[in-house]
Protein backbone atom coordinates (compact mmCIF):
# COMPACT_ATOMS: atom_id res chain seq x y z
CA UNK A 1 0.00 0.00 0.00
CA UNK A 2 1.14 3.74 -0.72
CA UNK A 3 1.77 5.71 1.72
CA UNK A 4 -0.98 8.01 0.89
CA UNK A 5 -3.13 4.93 0.74
CA UNK A 6 -2.23 3.73 4.35
CA UNK A 7 -3.37 7.60 5.36
CA UNK A 8 -6.88 6.82 4.10
CA UNK A 9 -7.36 4.36 6.29
CA UNK A 10 -10.05 4.33 9.09
CA UNK A 11 -8.91 3.17 12.40
CA UNK A 12 -11.01 -0.09 12.40
CA UNK A 13 -9.44 -0.61 8.37
CA UNK A 14 -6.13 -0.23 9.91
CA UNK A 15 -6.58 -2.62 12.56
CA UNK A 16 -7.92 -5.13 10.27
CA UNK A 17 -4.92 -4.37 7.92
CA UNK A 18 -2.34 -4.79 10.52
CA UNK A 19 -3.72 -8.46 11.97
CA UNK A 20 -4.15 -9.46 8.25
CA UNK A 21 -0.21 -8.64 8.24
CA UNK A 22 -1.12 -6.66 5.06
CA UNK A 23 1.42 -3.49 6.39
CA UNK A 24 3.05 -3.01 9.62
CA UNK A 25 2.27 -0.44 12.34
CA UNK A 26 5.96 0.81 11.49
CA UNK A 27 4.83 1.58 7.91
CA UNK A 28 1.69 3.11 9.42
CA UNK A 29 3.18 5.28 11.59
CA UNK A 30 5.58 6.55 8.78
CA UNK A 31 3.30 7.75 6.21
CA UNK A 32 1.92 9.69 9.40
CA UNK A 33 4.45 10.72 9.87
CA UNK A 34 5.74 11.83 6.41
CA UNK A 35 1.92 13.83 6.20
CA UNK A 36 2.53 15.29 9.36
CA UNK A 37 5.79 17.04 7.94
CA UNK A 38 4.40 17.82 4.80
CA UNK A 39 0.86 19.77 6.15
CA UNK A 40 2.96 21.86 8.62
CA UNK A 41 0.88 24.81 6.65
CA UNK A 42 -1.67 23.80 9.01
CA UNK A 43 0.18 24.58 12.09
CA UNK A 44 -1.86 21.54 13.64
CA UNK A 45 0.93 20.61 15.72
CA UNK A 46 2.40 22.77 18.69
CA UNK A 47 5.19 19.18 19.26
CA UNK A 48 5.93 16.34 16.66
CA UNK A 49 7.39 13.09 18.02
CA UNK A 50 8.31 11.36 15.20
CA UNK A 51 10.72 9.08 17.00
CA UNK A 52 8.55 8.64 19.82
CA UNK A 53 5.76 7.29 17.19
CA UNK A 54 8.38 4.72 15.31
CA UNK A 55 9.74 3.47 18.50
CA UNK A 56 6.35 3.01 19.70
CA UNK A 57 5.30 1.09 16.37
CA UNK A 58 8.47 -0.76 16.26
CA UNK A 59 6.71 -2.35 19.58
CA UNK A 60 3.32 -2.66 18.30
CA UNK A 61 4.57 -4.83 15.82
CA UNK A 62 6.52 -6.85 18.04
CA UNK A 63 3.73 -7.38 20.08
CA UNK A 64 1.29 -7.70 17.15
CA UNK A 65 3.93 -10.40 15.44
CA UNK A 66 3.25 -12.51 19.18
CA UNK A 67 -0.55 -12.49 18.56
CA UNK A 68 -0.58 -10.06 21.47
CA UNK A 69 -1.77 -6.27 21.47
CA UNK A 70 -4.67 -4.39 23.13
CA UNK A 71 -7.77 -2.73 21.13
CA UNK A 72 -5.47 0.31 19.44
CA UNK A 73 -2.19 -1.77 18.89
CA UNK A 74 -0.30 0.28 16.31
CA UNK A 75 -3.27 2.88 15.66
CA UNK A 76 -1.30 6.63 14.90
CA UNK A 77 -3.13 8.90 16.56
CA UNK A 78 -2.57 12.75 17.92
CA UNK A 79 -2.91 14.02 21.48
CA UNK A 80 -4.44 17.32 21.99
CA UNK A 81 -1.32 19.42 24.15
CA UNK A 82 -3.54 19.86 27.31
CA UNK A 83 -2.46 16.27 27.97
CA UNK A 84 0.39 15.95 29.90
CA UNK A 85 2.70 13.05 29.31
CA UNK A 86 5.24 11.97 30.37
CA UNK A 87 8.92 13.53 29.01
CA UNK A 88 7.35 15.01 26.47
CA UNK A 89 6.42 18.83 26.43
CA UNK A 90 3.34 20.00 27.59
CA UNK A 91 1.85 23.71 26.74
CA UNK A 92 -1.73 24.25 27.07
CA UNK A 93 -0.86 26.43 23.83
CA UNK A 94 -0.17 28.86 26.53
CA UNK A 95 3.21 31.00 27.28
CA UNK A 96 3.56 30.43 30.61
CA UNK A 97 3.66 26.73 30.07
CA UNK A 98 5.73 26.83 26.59
CA UNK A 99 8.86 24.92 27.91
CA UNK A 100 6.81 22.69 30.52
CA UNK A 101 7.63 18.53 30.21
CA UNK A 102 5.44 16.67 32.68
CA UNK A 103 7.19 14.13 34.93
CA UNK A 104 3.97 12.14 34.83
CA UNK A 105 1.24 10.87 32.42
CA UNK A 106 -2.31 11.30 31.98
CA UNK A 107 -4.53 8.59 32.88
CA UNK A 108 -6.50 9.13 29.31
CA UNK A 109 -3.24 9.10 27.66
CA UNK A 110 -1.41 6.48 29.41
CA UNK A 111 -5.14 4.33 28.57
CA UNK A 112 -4.59 5.10 25.07
CA UNK A 113 -0.82 4.10 25.20
CA UNK A 114 -1.69 0.52 26.99
CA UNK A 115 -3.97 -0.36 24.17
CA UNK A 116 -1.17 0.17 22.17
CA UNK A 117 -1.86 3.64 20.01
CA UNK A 118 1.12 5.42 18.86
CA UNK A 119 1.46 8.98 19.43
CA UNK A 120 2.26 10.84 16.50
CA UNK A 121 2.57 14.61 18.45
CA UNK A 122 0.58 17.11 20.20
CA UNK A 123 -1.61 19.53 19.08
CA UNK A 124 -2.36 22.89 18.87
CA UNK A 125 -6.05 24.32 21.13
CA UNK A 126 -7.19 27.47 21.80
CA UNK A 127 -4.92 28.51 25.04
CA UNK A 128 -6.08 26.55 28.06
CA UNK A 129 -8.87 25.46 25.72
CA UNK A 130 -10.38 29.14 25.83
CA UNK A 131 -12.26 30.03 22.76
CA UNK A 132 -13.87 27.96 19.78
CA UNK A 133 -11.57 29.19 16.81
CA UNK A 134 -8.26 27.83 17.78
CA UNK A 135 -7.26 31.97 17.26
CA UNK A 136 -5.65 32.01 21.29
CA UNK A 137 -3.32 29.33 20.64
CA UNK A 138 0.43 31.21 21.58
CA UNK A 139 1.57 29.46 18.37
CA UNK A 140 -0.56 30.86 16.16
CA UNK A 141 -3.83 30.04 14.89
CA UNK A 142 -4.64 26.45 13.12
CA UNK A 143 -5.80 26.54 9.38
CA UNK A 144 -8.89 24.44 8.85
CA UNK A 145 -7.50 21.88 5.83
CA UNK A 146 -10.97 22.85 4.28
CA UNK A 147 -11.55 25.56 1.38
CA UNK A 148 -14.60 27.81 0.83
CA UNK A 149 -15.47 26.79 -3.20
CA UNK A 150 -16.09 30.56 -3.36
CA UNK A 151 -12.93 31.66 -2.21
CA UNK A 152 -10.42 29.20 -2.00
CA UNK A 153 -7.68 31.46 -0.63
CA UNK A 154 -8.97 32.18 2.64
CA UNK A 155 -8.08 30.50 5.40
CA UNK A 156 -10.50 29.22 7.70
CA UNK A 157 -10.45 28.44 11.39
CA UNK A 158 -11.02 24.91 12.57
CA UNK A 159 -12.73 25.56 15.23
CA UNK A 160 -11.71 25.06 18.89
CA UNK A 161 -10.55 24.60 21.21
CA UNK A 162 -9.92 20.76 19.77
CA UNK A 163 -8.85 22.42 16.71
CA UNK A 164 -5.57 21.39 16.15
CA UNK A 165 -6.95 17.88 16.43
CA UNK A 166 -9.75 18.01 14.46
CA UNK A 167 -7.45 19.95 11.55
CA UNK A 168 -4.76 16.65 12.27
CA UNK A 169 -7.98 14.23 11.57
CA UNK A 170 -9.65 15.92 8.36
CA UNK A 171 -6.15 16.49 6.69
CA UNK A 172 -5.19 12.48 7.11
CA UNK A 173 -2.43 13.35 9.10
CA UNK A 174 -3.39 11.07 11.95
CA UNK A 175 -6.46 8.28 12.19
CA UNK A 176 -7.65 10.02 15.21
CA UNK A 177 -7.12 12.43 18.14
CA UNK A 178 -7.97 13.20 21.64
CA UNK A 179 -9.89 16.37 22.08
CA UNK A 180 -11.66 17.86 25.61
CA UNK A 181 -15.01 19.62 25.81
CA UNK A 182 -16.11 21.95 28.41
CA UNK A 183 -18.60 23.65 26.48
CA UNK A 184 -17.98 22.13 22.86
CA UNK A 185 -14.29 21.78 21.84
CA UNK A 186 -14.32 18.54 21.00
CA UNK A 187 -18.06 19.20 18.91
CA UNK A 188 -17.76 22.22 17.18
CA UNK A 189 -14.06 21.72 15.46
CA UNK A 190 -14.98 17.95 14.27
CA UNK A 191 -18.79 19.75 12.69
CA UNK A 192 -16.13 22.85 11.43
CA UNK A 193 -13.82 19.81 9.46
CA UNK A 194 -16.06 17.34 8.80
CA UNK A 195 -15.06 14.81 11.12
CA UNK A 196 -16.97 12.71 14.32
CA UNK A 197 -16.39 13.81 17.79
CA UNK A 198 -17.71 12.96 21.31
CA UNK A 199 -17.76 14.01 24.04
CA UNK A 200 -18.38 11.26 27.10
CA UNK A 201 -20.59 11.60 29.87
CA UNK A 202 -19.08 13.54 32.78
CA UNK A 203 -17.22 11.19 34.53
CA UNK A 204 -16.55 8.83 31.70
CA UNK A 205 -12.71 9.53 31.33
CA UNK A 206 -10.72 10.56 34.03
CA UNK A 207 -9.62 14.06 33.82
CA UNK A 208 -6.20 13.26 35.88
CA UNK A 209 -3.60 14.97 33.87
CA UNK A 210 -5.26 16.87 31.75
CA UNK A 211 -4.74 20.31 32.35
CA UNK A 212 -7.69 22.10 34.01
CA UNK A 213 -9.85 24.89 32.53
CA UNK A 214 -13.15 24.24 34.13
CA UNK A 215 -13.15 21.18 36.42
CA UNK A 216 -16.56 20.47 36.51
CA UNK A 217 -17.36 20.55 32.86
CA UNK A 218 -13.73 19.19 31.36
CA UNK A 219 -14.37 15.93 29.88
CA UNK A 220 -11.85 14.53 27.14
CA UNK A 221 -13.37 12.37 24.48
CA UNK A 222 -11.80 10.78 21.06
CA UNK A 223 -12.16 12.57 17.37
CA UNK A 224 -11.95 10.58 14.48
CA UNK A 225 -13.51 10.05 10.76
CA UNK A 226 -16.21 7.68 11.55
CA UNK A 227 -18.54 6.57 14.03
CA UNK A 228 -17.26 3.47 14.43
CA UNK A 229 -13.54 4.60 14.97
CA UNK A 230 -14.74 6.96 17.62
CA UNK A 231 -16.38 3.73 19.30
CA UNK A 232 -12.67 2.02 19.04
CA UNK A 233 -11.08 4.97 20.45
CA UNK A 234 -13.86 5.83 23.52
CA UNK A 235 -13.28 2.52 25.03
CA UNK A 236 -9.83 2.49 25.03
CA UNK A 237 -9.78 6.02 26.48
CA UNK A 238 -12.33 5.57 29.47
CA UNK A 239 -12.52 3.59 32.76
CA UNK A 240 -12.93 4.58 36.43
CA UNK A 241 -9.98 6.22 38.03
CA UNK A 242 -9.22 6.30 41.66
CA UNK A 243 -7.00 9.30 40.94
CA UNK A 244 -10.10 11.79 39.83
CA UNK A 245 -12.91 11.58 42.43
CA UNK A 246 -15.44 12.68 39.65
CA UNK A 247 -14.67 9.93 37.54
CA UNK A 248 -17.29 7.43 37.49
CA UNK A 249 -16.96 3.99 38.62
CA UNK A 250 -19.10 2.20 35.85
CA UNK A 251 -18.01 -0.56 33.62
CA UNK A 252 -16.62 0.28 30.27
CA UNK A 253 -19.33 -0.95 27.34
CA UNK A 254 -18.13 -2.68 24.32
CA UNK A 255 -19.56 0.70 22.24
CA UNK A 256 -18.37 -1.02 18.99
CA UNK A 257 -20.60 -3.74 19.92
CA UNK A 258 -23.57 -1.28 20.70
CA UNK A 259 -23.19 -0.21 16.31
CA UNK A 260 -26.39 -2.61 15.68
CA UNK A 261 -27.55 -0.74 13.13
CA UNK A 262 -31.12 -1.57 14.03
CA UNK A 263 -32.98 2.01 15.75
CA UNK A 264 -36.33 0.93 14.73
CA UNK A 265 -38.84 1.94 17.79
CA UNK A 266 -36.41 4.84 19.52
CA UNK A 267 -37.38 8.16 19.88
CA UNK A 268 -35.64 11.31 18.80
CA UNK A 269 -36.31 14.70 20.77
CA UNK A 270 -36.30 17.80 19.18
CA UNK A 271 -36.23 20.33 20.79
CA UNK A 272 -38.40 23.68 19.87
CA UNK A 273 -35.68 26.21 21.56
CA UNK A 274 -33.24 25.31 19.13
CA UNK A 275 -34.27 27.12 16.38
CA UNK A 276 -33.54 30.89 17.28
CA UNK A 277 -34.07 33.38 15.17
CA UNK A 278 -31.11 34.02 12.83
CA UNK A 279 -30.32 30.09 12.30
CA UNK A 280 -29.32 29.90 8.93
CA UNK A 281 -31.36 28.43 6.60
CA UNK A 282 -28.99 25.74 5.55
CA UNK A 283 -28.45 24.30 8.75
CA UNK A 284 -31.81 24.10 9.37
CA UNK A 285 -32.44 22.15 6.18
CA UNK A 286 -29.72 20.20 7.53
CA UNK A 287 -31.17 19.49 10.54
CA UNK A 288 -34.60 18.74 8.70
CA UNK A 289 -32.79 16.31 6.48
CA UNK A 290 -31.16 14.60 9.48
CA UNK A 291 -34.54 13.97 11.31
CA UNK A 292 -36.17 12.85 8.36
CA UNK A 293 -33.47 10.32 7.98
CA UNK A 294 -34.06 8.77 11.47
CA UNK A 295 -37.45 8.73 10.60
CA UNK A 296 -36.65 6.60 7.75
CA UNK A 297 -34.30 4.07 10.08
CA UNK A 298 -37.57 3.36 12.04
CA UNK A 299 -37.07 5.95 14.86
CA UNK A 300 -39.94 8.48 16.10
CA UNK A 301 -39.06 12.28 15.99
CA UNK A 302 -41.02 13.91 18.61
CA UNK A 303 -40.70 17.74 19.18
CA UNK A 304 -40.27 18.30 23.20
CA UNK A 305 -39.17 21.23 24.76
CA UNK A 306 -36.04 22.57 27.01
CA UNK A 307 -37.50 25.57 28.46
CA UNK A 308 -34.25 26.84 30.49
CA UNK A 309 -32.12 26.86 26.73
CA UNK A 310 -31.56 30.75 26.93
CA UNK A 311 -30.02 30.64 30.36
CA UNK A 312 -27.36 28.01 29.24
CA UNK A 313 -24.52 30.69 27.49
CA UNK A 314 -25.05 32.86 30.63
CA UNK A 315 -24.68 30.40 32.98
CA UNK A 316 -21.74 28.42 31.25
CA UNK A 317 -20.00 32.15 30.95
CA UNK A 318 -20.30 32.52 35.07
CA UNK A 319 -19.44 28.83 35.76
CA UNK A 320 -16.45 28.15 33.44
CA UNK A 321 -14.48 31.74 34.25
CA UNK A 322 -15.21 30.82 38.13
CA UNK A 323 -13.91 27.82 38.31
CA UNK A 324 -11.06 28.65 35.56
CA UNK A 325 -10.50 31.57 37.82
CA UNK A 326 -9.46 28.58 40.90
CA UNK A 327 -7.41 26.42 38.25
CA UNK A 328 -5.05 29.21 37.16
CA UNK A 329 -3.86 30.66 40.19
CA UNK A 330 -1.50 27.52 39.94
CA UNK A 331 0.14 29.43 37.94
CA UNK A 332 2.37 32.13 40.05
CA UNK A 333 5.75 31.64 38.70
CA UNK A 334 6.54 29.80 41.59
CA UNK A 335 6.85 25.88 41.04
CA UNK A 336 6.72 25.41 37.47
CA UNK A 337 6.20 27.06 34.03
CA UNK A 338 6.95 30.50 32.99
CA UNK A 339 8.89 33.22 35.81
CA UNK A 340 9.14 36.96 35.37
CA UNK A 341 11.63 37.85 38.02
CA UNK A 342 9.99 41.25 40.26
CA UNK A 343 11.44 43.39 42.73
CA UNK A 344 9.10 41.69 45.43
CA UNK A 345 6.92 38.56 45.86
CA UNK A 346 3.63 40.00 44.20
CA UNK A 347 5.10 42.15 41.69
CA UNK A 348 7.15 38.53 40.27
CA UNK A 349 3.37 37.11 40.47
CA UNK A 350 1.54 40.22 38.55
CA UNK A 351 4.87 40.26 35.96
CA UNK A 352 4.84 36.17 35.28
CA UNK A 353 0.68 36.31 34.81
CA UNK A 354 0.34 39.32 32.56
CA UNK A 355 3.72 38.14 30.80
CA UNK A 356 2.26 34.30 30.65
CA UNK A 357 -1.58 34.47 29.84
CA UNK A 358 -2.89 36.21 26.86
CA UNK A 359 -5.65 38.43 26.32
CA UNK A 360 -8.75 35.98 26.28
CA UNK A 361 -7.82 33.68 29.35
CA UNK A 362 -6.68 37.20 31.32
CA UNK A 363 -10.78 38.12 30.09
CA UNK A 364 -11.62 34.72 31.72
CA UNK A 365 -9.93 35.01 35.20
CA UNK A 366 -11.07 38.75 35.69
CA UNK A 367 -14.78 37.66 34.86
CA UNK A 368 -14.55 34.26 37.14
CA UNK A 369 -12.53 36.70 40.01
CA UNK A 370 -15.42 39.11 39.87
CA UNK A 371 -18.34 36.50 40.04
CA UNK A 372 -16.40 34.62 43.00
CA UNK A 373 -16.42 37.83 44.80
CA UNK A 374 -17.82 38.35 48.15
CA UNK A 375 -20.71 40.89 47.89
CA UNK A 376 -21.52 39.24 44.37
CA UNK A 377 -20.91 35.33 44.61
CA UNK A 378 -24.41 34.68 45.77
CA UNK A 379 -25.98 37.40 43.16
CA UNK A 380 -23.97 35.29 40.06
CA UNK A 381 -22.04 32.00 40.60
CA UNK A 382 -24.48 30.95 43.08
CA UNK A 383 -27.51 31.77 40.70
CA UNK A 384 -25.99 30.31 37.90
CA UNK A 385 -25.49 26.77 39.91
CA UNK A 386 -29.42 26.87 40.61
CA UNK A 387 -30.32 27.83 36.51
CA UNK A 388 -27.27 24.95 36.01
CA UNK A 389 -29.53 22.46 37.77
CA UNK A 390 -32.89 23.81 35.78
CA UNK A 391 -30.85 23.31 32.39
CA UNK A 392 -30.22 19.50 33.86
CA UNK A 393 -33.68 18.90 35.04
CA UNK A 394 -35.12 20.29 31.40
CA UNK A 395 -33.23 17.19 29.73
CA UNK A 396 -34.04 14.96 32.80
CA UNK A 397 -37.62 15.32 32.04
CA UNK A 398 -36.98 15.07 27.91
CA UNK A 399 -35.31 11.61 28.79
CA UNK A 400 -38.26 10.73 30.36
CA UNK A 401 -40.25 10.12 26.75
CA UNK A 402 -37.23 10.19 23.78
CA UNK A 403 -34.34 8.38 23.82
CA UNK A 404 -31.59 10.49 21.87
CA UNK A 405 -31.95 14.40 21.15
CA UNK A 406 -31.34 15.72 17.87
CA UNK A 407 -29.64 19.12 16.97
CA UNK A 408 -27.43 21.00 14.91
CA UNK A 409 -23.73 21.04 16.49
CA UNK A 410 -22.72 24.95 15.29
CA UNK A 411 -25.05 27.69 14.29
CA UNK A 412 -22.54 27.93 11.09
CA UNK A 413 -19.49 26.40 8.94
CA UNK A 414 -15.91 27.18 9.59
CA UNK A 415 -15.17 30.88 9.74
CA UNK A 416 -11.97 32.42 8.39
CA UNK A 417 -8.78 33.57 10.51
CA UNK A 418 -9.70 37.13 11.57
CA UNK A 419 -12.90 37.28 10.36
CA UNK A 420 -14.78 37.81 13.12
CA UNK A 421 -14.48 41.04 14.80
CA UNK A 422 -13.05 41.35 18.02
CA UNK A 423 -16.40 41.29 20.23
CA UNK A 424 -15.83 38.22 22.34
CA UNK A 425 -19.17 37.44 22.76
CA UNK A 426 -20.06 36.83 19.03
CA UNK A 427 -17.33 34.12 19.44
CA UNK A 428 -19.11 32.53 22.27
CA UNK A 429 -21.89 32.48 20.51
CA UNK A 430 -20.76 29.06 18.53
CA UNK A 431 -21.24 27.05 21.55
CA UNK A 432 -24.93 27.93 21.93
CA UNK A 433 -25.98 24.57 20.87
CA UNK A 434 -23.25 22.71 22.54
CA UNK A 435 -23.38 24.43 26.09
CA UNK A 436 -26.32 23.08 27.43
CA UNK A 437 -25.06 18.96 27.60
CA UNK A 438 -21.78 20.15 28.78
CA UNK A 439 -23.70 21.60 31.92
CA UNK A 440 -26.04 18.96 32.21
CA UNK A 441 -23.02 16.45 31.92
CA UNK A 442 -24.40 14.35 29.42
CA UNK A 443 -23.16 12.82 26.73
CA UNK A 444 -22.77 14.91 22.92
CA UNK A 445 -21.84 13.76 19.69
CA UNK A 446 -21.26 15.93 16.40
CA UNK A 447 -21.43 14.06 13.28
CA UNK A 448 -20.61 15.16 8.92
CA UNK A 449 -23.65 14.89 7.60
CA UNK A 450 -23.67 17.47 4.89
CA UNK A 451 -21.89 21.06 2.90
CA UNK A 452 -22.80 24.21 2.86
CA UNK A 453 -23.58 25.75 0.08
CA UNK A 454 -20.07 27.08 -0.29
CA UNK A 455 -18.55 23.34 -0.16
CA UNK A 456 -17.79 22.98 3.75
CA UNK A 457 -18.92 20.59 6.27
CA UNK A 458 -21.45 21.05 8.49
CA UNK A 459 -22.14 18.47 11.97
CA UNK A 460 -26.05 17.99 13.86
CA UNK A 461 -25.37 16.76 17.25
CA UNK A 462 -26.84 13.70 19.03
CA UNK A 463 -27.01 13.91 22.90
CA UNK A 464 -27.69 10.91 25.22
CA UNK A 465 -29.22 9.56 28.72
CA UNK A 466 -26.32 10.05 31.07
CA UNK A 467 -23.71 6.73 30.56
CA UNK A 468 -25.92 5.88 27.50
CA UNK A 469 -23.30 6.91 24.66
CA UNK A 470 -24.30 3.36 23.36
CA UNK A 471 -27.49 5.16 22.53
CA UNK A 472 -25.96 7.47 20.98
CA UNK A 473 -23.00 5.86 18.59
CA UNK A 474 -25.87 3.46 17.90
CA UNK A 475 -28.04 6.16 15.79
CA UNK A 476 -24.64 8.16 14.78
CA UNK A 477 -23.81 5.66 12.48
CA UNK A 478 -27.07 4.81 11.05
CA UNK A 479 -27.48 8.86 10.37
CA UNK A 480 -23.93 8.21 9.25
CA UNK A 481 -24.75 5.69 6.74
CA UNK A 482 -27.65 7.75 5.77
CA UNK A 483 -26.57 10.83 5.16
CA UNK A 484 -23.32 9.27 3.03
CA UNK A 485 -20.83 12.19 4.11
CA UNK A 486 -17.76 11.27 1.64
CA UNK A 487 -16.55 14.38 0.95
CA UNK A 488 -12.74 15.21 1.97
CA UNK A 489 -10.86 18.66 2.09
N1 LIG B 1 -15.75 27.72 23.33
C1 LIG B 1 -16.01 27.43 24.73
C2 LIG B 1 -15.16 28.31 25.59
O1 LIG B 1 -14.41 29.08 25.05
C3 LIG B 1 -15.78 25.99 25.02
C4 LIG B 1 -14.35 25.64 25.10
C5 LIG B 1 -14.17 24.22 25.51
O2 LIG B 1 -15.05 23.40 25.40
N2 LIG B 1 -12.98 23.95 26.03
O3 LIG B 1 -15.21 28.25 26.79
Amino acid sequence: MSRSDLTRLTMAAARDGLARKDFTAVELAEAHVAAMEAARQLNAFVTETPELAVDRARAADARLAKGEGGAMEGLPIAMKDLFCTEGVRTTASSHILENFIPPYESTVSANLKKAGAVMLGKTSLDEFAMGSSNMTSHFGPVENPWKRKSDPKAKLVPGGSSGGSAAAVAARLALGATGTDTGGSIRQPASFCGIVGIKPTYGRCSRWGIIAFASSLDQAGPMARTVRDVSIMLGAMAGHDPKDSTSAPVAVPNFEAALTGDIRGLKVGVPKEYRPDGLSSEVETLWNDGIAMLKDAGATPVEISLPHTKYALPTYYIVAPAECSSNLARYDGVRYGLRVEGKTLDEMYAKTRAAGFGKEVRRRILVGTYVLSAGYYDAYYAKAQKVRRLIADDFAKAFQSVDVILTPTAPSAAFAIGETDDNPVTMWLNDVFTIPTSLAGLPGLSLPTGLSTDGLPLGLQLIGRPFDEETVLKVAEVMEKAAGFTAVP
